[in-house]
């Protein structure tokens, strides 16, 4: 028994070896291939990113390609996948790269690190996977086991447990494999060593050196700070057509979707009268207002709880952009805390 190790190393190899998932970015590891990969990859599960890989890598397959594209263009690719700073943040890095490193991702931990959106696990991926550097890249799959292996209590979202977690398995890597321990690791955290309390122990290439297991205490690891409780906010959300049209507006340039096209929405959960009352105000011409069921969206800090209605008006009115069903399907990208008010026109596309 022995927590994180030197033993864990060849265990986890070996067990690798032997078979791991199939992951579209696994075939040709290029640095830009894991580097996409690892940014959809950041607060989305695996399944819902792999077809979001294959139509990204088609549609943008190098570096160059991603620094040409226009933002309707890499938005759209990202639609749905939420956390929409990732993919500005991908399109600012990839212009970085192609004025200084002409157009290649660099070979160098560092140089990495400083690139927009890339943190020390993104960094440590690309570096480990991509160039064959011996750095870690821990995550909160790998922090998980790192907690259970050691039978350690500290939360895991202790800013100096990650630092000394990392630490540790930098000193453990490989010369000449440190892309696959980190891989090891991640399909370990990802299919065995599960969180929730329901690590698969029978199945696991290092039950022999965990201390948690041998303690009874694998399902009861690892443990987190007592997470902050998020802020409510009610909205009334508005689905506004007019004619064959379908109302869309920008929103502001800084805060929660930052930029993103919207449905317009009004602060609060207005009744029919108060909304139809706010919209004449500003002098839209409401023809029509019908009661669309209510939903909820869940971002990391906030929860919008959303009523909404349906809209027709007789004119177009000023500071919003109208466009056909199938080209708002088709051209852009609205966040998927809209979807369940679009279901209403997703007929007629
Ligand atoms: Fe995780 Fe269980 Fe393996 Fe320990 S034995 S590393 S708790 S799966």
């Amino acid at each position: 028994m022995s927590g994180v190790s030197p033993a864990i190393v060849p265990a986890l190899l070996d067990w690798y070896d032997q078979g791991h998932r199939d992951l579209p970015w696994r075939a040709q590891p290029t640095p830009y291939r894991v580097w996409v990969s690892e940014i959809m990859l950041q607060q989305t599960r695996v399944e819902a990113v792999r077809g979001y890989f294959d139509r990204w890598m088609q549609a943008l397959p190098d570096i160059r390609a991603l620094a040409a594209a226009d933002e309707a263009t890499y938005m759209k690719l990202w639609e749905g996948l939420g956390y929409y700073s990732r993919v500005r943040n991908l399109h600012r890095a990839a212009a970085e790269v192609c004025e200084n490193y002409g157009g290649e991702l660099p070979a160098d931990y560092a140089r990495l690190l400083a690139l927009p959106g890339v943190g020390e696990y993104t960094a440590g991926a690309v570096a480990s996977i991509a160039f064959g550097i011996p750095v870690p890249a821990v995550d909160g799959n790998v922090l998980r086991v790192a907690a259970r292996l050691d039978n350690d209590y500290t939360p895991i979202t202790d800013a100096g447990y990650k630092k000394r977690t990392r630490e540790r398995f930098a000193a453990l890597m490989p010369a000449d494999r440190p892309g696959d321990l980190n891989q090891a690791l991640m399909e370990l955290g990802a299919t065995v060593c599960l969180p929730n309390g329901a690590p698969l122990c029978g199945n696991c290439p290092v039950q022999h050196l965990c201390l948690a297991y041998h303690r009874g205490n694998a399902s009861t690891l690892p443990v987190r700070a007592a997470k902050k409780a998020r802020r409510i906010e009610n909205r009334t959300v508005l689905l506004v057509r007019c004619g064959a049209m379908v109302g869309i507006r920008r929103r502001p340039a800084r805060g929660l979707l930052a930029g993103l096209w919207e449905l317009p929405s009004l602060d609060g959960h207005l009744s029919p009268d108060e909304t139809r009352t706010a919209l004449t105000a500003q002098g839209w011409q409401v023809q029509k207002l019908l009661s669309l069921r209510p939903a909820k969206h869940i971002f990391t800090h906030v929860e919008w709880h959303m009523n909404g209605y349906y809209i027709e008006l007789a004119d177009q009115p000023a500071g919003m952009t109208f466009v056909t069903p199938a080209g708002l399907r088709a051209e852009y990208a609205l966040p998927s805390a809209f979807r369940a008010f679009l279901s209403v026109i997703e007929e007629e596309t």
